[in-house]
């Protein structure tokens, strides 16, 4: 698609293009651990949910209760953001975060594998693609 002389949609063929040199192992093995990043993904917000939850909780009631939620979440989110990053990649082995070394630079970004650039984006691909 082609819009002014700027072709949009690159980024996403590229996308969907991307692993397909995976072998069926290979792509069981990454789509296993996609899985599992996204669940943990999902824990994460929902820890962020649970600890706004209780703040706004904690405005309109009494806030012995909420502190319990205020900690569930925060425990949930900690736990999550932790195993996440410490997550090794499917395709070179290495801390797909690049671990602890990186953890204040790219504390925020875990969008592809510091080491081999296995991107999230890549993994979406092969799994909507599902071969
Ligand atoms: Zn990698």
């Amino acid at each position: 698609m082609e819009i002014f002389g700027i072709s949009i949609g690159v980024d996403r063929s590229v996308a969907e293009n991307a692993l397909l040199d995976v072998t069926p192992e290979e792509r069981d093995r990454y789509l296993a651990w996609w899985r599992k990043f996204k669940m943990l993904d999902l824990f994460n917000w929902m820890g962020i949910g649970l600890l706004l939850a209780s703040a706004l909780g904690s405005a309109h009631h009494s806030a012995n209760e909420w502190a319990k939620v205020a900690w569930l979440g925060f425990s949930l989110f900690v736990v999550t953001r932790i195993w996440l990053r410490v997550l090794n990649c499917p395709r070179c082995g290495a801390t797909y975060s690049g671990g602890l070394i990186t953890a204040l630079q790219r504390f925020s970004s875990l969008s592809k594998c510091y080491g081999c650039d296995l991107s999230k984006r890549g993994l979406r691909a092969l799994e909507r693609r599902g071969y």
